[in-house]
């Protein structure tokens, strides 16, 4: 099988591709525009096997995709490239717009025209969403299933709505044999040294500030990123085309929760400097924050069988520990790719 993954040098796309290489007899062609997120690094243990294809590409570049296509001839596609920081989208909307939707229309366009013009039979396309297409989750009512409707507050999940759709309608209308995955928040090895729990890591071993944003009430469901990558791997073997998977952790956890966690990580870790919790301070919350997210999965489990392997608890020591152990990494990229200042709040 020939795999095309787009955005495989993000933090999803290459645990996806380090589990397509060192898991199945898979070829994987990695196609990246290499933007600000991207993490060639975390693809050193793949980049010599010669099952393993890398492709510097743009997915709103039509032509170049077309030609990306007849070169590496994919039996199946997984989408994840995307503008996939909330704080960034408030910010700077059209970048979002331009890659989450345009980028996803181009994509398809090139995938229809390949699987049509030469009738490939199990030609699949996977594309990698999120939950937060879904809105905001009243305190008390169930977690979102598949039939949940799309109400997103943030530019970024708005466009990632928007991709969704496009995606369902080249399904519905032209046959493009399509599967759809809404994900819950993930972590792990990798994640860009930008976001919550990389933030607060980071920030608890610097002995600087822990910006909490409000309160620390707003839930999120969390799932670990090897635990995401299985379940797409699955999808894309097993789902049934057309069809929509919820996957997430059933790891409901407030903001507050999960920095008084990893305070206490750090405390076990460093006694001469606890308690780290001293740390915390509550920011401008922001704008449009959803105040909860959380994940039915029943579908895919009882589908395909699926299921996480490891529990909030013990993937968050294991993150806190990898992040301990690579400061190199984030350190060079918080000197040059993510400068400290807040983000997000330019709607207000
Ligand atoms: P990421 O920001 O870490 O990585 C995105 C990757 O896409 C980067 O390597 C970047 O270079 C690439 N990219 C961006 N624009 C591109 C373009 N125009 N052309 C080609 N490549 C481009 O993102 P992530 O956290 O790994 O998320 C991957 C996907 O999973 C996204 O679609 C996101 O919406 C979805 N998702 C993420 C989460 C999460 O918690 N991180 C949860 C559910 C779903």
């Amino acid at each position: 099988m020939r795999v095309l993954v787009t955005g495989g040098a993000g933090f999803i796309g290459s645990a996806v591709i380090r589990q397509l290489i060192r898991d199945t007899a898979a070829v994987v062609v990695n196609l990246d525009k290499i933007t600000y997120a991207a993490n060639p690094q975390a693809l050193e243990e793949t980049a010599t096997n010669p099952r393993y294809h890398e492709v510097r590409c743009d997915i709103c570049d039509r032509a170049r995709l077309a030609g990306v296509f007849e070169e590496h001839r994919p039996d199946a596609v997984i989408h994840l490239a995307a503008e996939s920081h909330v704080d960034r989208s408030i910010d700077g909307p059209a970048e979002f717009v331009q890659t989450n939707i345009v980028g996803t229309f181009a994509l398809l366009e090139t995938a229809r025209a390949w699987q049509t013009g030469r009738r490939r039979s199990g030609f699949r396309f996977l594309h990698v969403s999120t939950d937060e297409v879904f809105g905001s989750l009243a305190p008390g009512r169930s977690p979102f299933a598949e039939t949940a409707p799309y109400a997103p507050n943030s530019p970024y999940s708005a466009t990632k709505a928007a991709a969704d759709h496009l995606v369902r309608a080249w399904g519905e209308t032209y046959g493009l044999p399509v599967l759809i995955t809404n994900c819950s928040n993930n972590y792990g090895p990798w994640q860009f040294p930008e976001k919550l729990i990389p933030v607060m890591v980071i920030s608890a071993l610097e002995g600087g500030p822990l910006p909490v944003y409000g309160t620390g009430e707003n839930i999120r469901d969390w799932l670990h990123v090897e635990d995401h990558a299985a379940a797409l791997r699955l999808v894309l073997e097993r789902g049934r085309p057309g069809a929509r998977y919820n996957i997430g952790g059933d790891a409901e956890r407030s903001n507050i929760a999960v920095v008084r966690e990893i305070c206490a990580a750090m405390d076990a870790r460093f006694p001469g400097r606890s308690p780290h919790a001293r740390q915390i301070r509550f920011v401008a919350d922001r704008p449009g924050h959803d105040l909860r997210y959380a994940i039915d999965a029943a579908t895919i489990r009882r589908e395909l069988g699926w299921r996480p392997e490891r529990s909030f608890e013990e993937g968050l020591a294991a993150t806190v520990d990898w992040y301990l152990a690579h400061a190199d990494w984030w350190r060079t990229i918080r000197a040059t790719r993510c400068p400290g200042a807040r983000r997000g709040l330019a709607a207000v």
